[in-house]
């Protein structure tokens, strides 16, 4: 018989569950010269380890990470803080100069900044959560390369899971593009609700520390504003 739309889905995340489990079963005999890809090797190391609980668990499975080239320079890793349980969640790209001084995220000009946009929507600090995508700061505060970016991501990605949030806003086109899994364009991405794992909503806007050089954009950014406050509003709020 043929299956058809939720029959299918059913059966196909059975037959996911059932291989997630064998290998799983195959990992804990220790079976770990199995000949496969480096994308299955990849899936059993990173995604079959149980979930975290909570915060502090990712964040002392962090601690002394050297995962990436980015530990070399680093004063403070910035693993992100606010709510554990926040509805909003906001991710930026990188710590910069202040950040790895103190350990926190968005604590220099663009943090300032970033609080005035918040103020600007009722909307604060301690009720959200705030983080970046990968935790340590990059030379010269460059982008994060590929590469430092995919060692990060999957802690990003267990911050997520753990606080569950409904709505994130990704604060520049590093954690958009991180997050959406896309090469589209800052431009092609803000002004939308866009959507990751199921039901979680992610909204797209300028970096603070890209209003400070480019202030002509904060009228821009102010659309999205009112969109975020919008949609927390529907979201978090009642
Ligand atoms: S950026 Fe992330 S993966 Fe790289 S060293 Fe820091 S914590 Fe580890």
């Amino acid at each position: 018989m043929t299956l058809r739309g939720k029959d299918h889905l059913g059966s196909l995340a059975e037959i996911c569950e059932d291989l997630r489990n064998y290998l799983y079963y195959l990992k804990n005999l220790g079976l770990n010269t199995v000949p496969t890809s480096e994308k299955i090797k990849k899936f059993m190391e990173a995604d079959l380890s149980p979930a975290p609980s909570s915060l502090k668990e990712i964040e002392h499975e962090l601690r002394g990470c050297t995962r990436c080239k980015l530990a070399a320079e680093r004063t403070h890793l910035v693993f992100g803080e606010g709510h554990d349980r926040a509805c909003l969640m906001l991710v930026g790209e990188a710590p910069g100069r202040e950040e790895d001084l103190v350990g926190r995220p968005f604590v220099g000009r663009a943090g300032k900044l970033l609080d005035q946009m918040l103020a600007a929507i009722h909307i604060t600090r301690a009720e959200i959560y705030i983080t970046n995508v990968v935790k340590c700061r990059p030379p010269r505060n460059r982008t994060p390369e590929p590469d430092e970016i995919e060692s990060c991501l999957p802690f990003l990605h267990k911050q997520i899971q753990v606080i569950r949030p409904r709505l994130i806003c990704t604060l520049g086109l590093t954690s958009a593009q991180a997050l959406l899994g896309t090469k589209a364009s800052l431009t092609s991405l803000r002004g939308q609700v866009h959507r990751i794992d199921n039901d979680i909503k992610l909204l797209v806007t300028f970096h603070p520390a890209y209003l400070l050089r480019f202030p002509q954009y904060k009228r821009e950014a102010w659309e999205d504003l009112k969109l975020l406050k919008s949609l927390y509003g529907d979201l978090c709020t009642k």
